[in-house]
């Protein structure tokens, strides 16, 4: 399955119709588009991103929410309930718009994204650029990390334990409780990029969080 496909739902999740925060933060995610656009910080647009990740959970919410209103389609179809029918019809459409807006957000995030890669990858001399074959090579390789290094960021907890490292009251096995998954690539050259990448991910959110929490204690002092 393609990147996009994985997140697509783990993006426009949040943005179901019950969920209130949803229309909230609409505003906040194309306010960090915009700053990041414009000052090239990709920290308050990634710890944006990352907190509508983490409502993610909602995935199999939305999955069924979808599903449900499928079936009534079908059975108001049969049992010609032309006004059933219109209601599934709306829910299922709206459905599709809110993924449309997470196609859109993520293919949005990745261009920015892929663009720091190949700064920071240029910057670093990870691969020559003097022919048109390596500038063509070069490209293929900045696309693929940047792609693989989101992707493991906005999900990389281990599936058995869901990333919180515990499983029925044990250390996670597969993850030694860590909560955090293998990255799914052969050892060597794009694998330790893609490491990087995220952990440099990891780390451009984390400052920013530092810098909001800094902001905060300046003008709320007692929140620490
Ligand atoms: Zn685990």
């Amino acid at each position: 399955m393609g990147f996009a496909d994985r997140y697509i739902h783990a993006l426009s999740a949040p943005n179901l119709k019950d969920d209130e925060r949803h229309h909230q933060a609409e505003p906040l995610l194309a306010a960090a588009f915009a700053a990041a656009e414009v000052s090239g910080d990709l920290g308050p647009l990634l710890h944006r991103v990352k907190f509508a990740a983490a409502t993610a959970r909602n995935m199999a919410h939305a999955a069924s929410a979808r599903e449900r209103a499928e079936k009534g389609l079908a059975e108001a179809i049969r049992a010609k309930d032309a006004h059933r029918e219109a209601d599934c019809r709306q829910a299922l459409a709206g459905d599709a718009v809110e993924s449309e807006r997470g196609v859109a957000c993520l293919a949005q995030l990745l261009r920015l994204w892929t663009a720091e890669v190949i700064k920071r990858g240029r910057a670093r001399r990870w691969v020559p650029e003097n022919t048109a074959w390596d500038a063509d090579a070069a490209q293929k390789l900045y696309r693929m990390v940047a792609e693989h290094s989101l992707a493991h960021w906005l999900d990389g907890n281990c599936s058995p334990c869901g990333g919180t490292g515990v499983v029925e009251s044990r250390t996670c096995k597969p993850c030694c409780g860590t909560g955090a998954a293998d990255l799914p690539m052969a050892a060597g050259f794009v694998r330790e990029h893609t490491l990087n990448m995220v952990s440099e991910l990891h780390s451009i959110v984390d400052s920013h969080a530092a810098r909001a929490a800094s902001k905060l204690r300046q003008y709320i002092p007692s929140a620490s």
